[in-house]
């Protein structure tokens, strides 16, 4: 490109048109000599005069072409760097590697998230000194009411009915045969042992994640 041609942009800057209309000839900031010329021409003289004086106001304006022309590179491609190495790519190509890379960080995220869960269910696991895994309740499908059912029996003494209102116990009495009072085993029923063991571990139980 030699001096007679410019590389200008299609579209002037706002400093190439302040520069442009601000060229217009003018009494007071216009060189005396000039202004004199200017007052002298015909109409369209004067016409065709401002025009070249704007066209030059706004050629002298016009942005380096280093500035314009670095834009549109810069977009056909990107240094992009791995390894050490710095490799030229297509900007298609480097969008494809940037929506990999933010699958492929969503998956780690995602990963982390199931291992934390699985941290946390192992910390839920872990059972302290002096503690055993044991069921919340008692129930018939768990095996507890085979294993405890009729297991526990209460001795209970009662007076005999019979003998109660005589002065003596009845010798060969058939209920309490001559001693006055017969004992009975009472089963404690599944109910009241559920109860208890219930009661026991809503007192005992050690509570996820609260500090030994
Ligand atoms: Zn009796």
């Amino acid at each position: 490109m030699n001096s007679q041609w410019k590389l200008v942009p299609v579209e002037p800057t706002e400093t190439m048109v302040i520069n442009g209309f601000e060229s217009v000839p003018d009494e007071c900031f216009t060189d005396e000599e000039v202004w004199e010329q200017y007052q002298e021409m015909s109409g369209c003289q004067q016409a065709a005069f401002r025009a070249k004086l704007c066209w030059a106001a706004m050629l002298d304006s016009s942005p380096a072409p280093d500035t314009l022309t670095a834009e549109p590179e810069e977009s056909a491609g990107v240094d992009f760097g791995i390894d050490g190495r710095s490799v030229r790519v297509s900007q298609e190509a480097y969008s494809i590697f940037l929506a990999r890379e933010a699958a492929a960080r969503e998956k780690i995220e995602a990963l982390q998230l199931r291992l934390n869960a699985a941290d946390q269910r192992i910390d839920e696991l872990t059972v302290p000194a002096g503690y055993c895994l044991m069921p919340t309740r008692l129930t018939a499908e768990n095996g507890a009411k085979a294993l405890l059912l009729g297991e526990f029996k209460l001795e209970v003494t009662s007076e005999c009915p019979e003998c109660r209102d005589q002065e003596e116990p009845s010798e060969g009495c058939e209920i309490c045969d001559g001693e006055g009072e017969y004992g009975q085993q009472h089963m404690i029923p599944w109910d009241q042992i559920k109860f208890i063991y219930s009661e026991a571990v809503k007192g005992l139980a050690k509570k996820p994640n609260t500090p030994q």
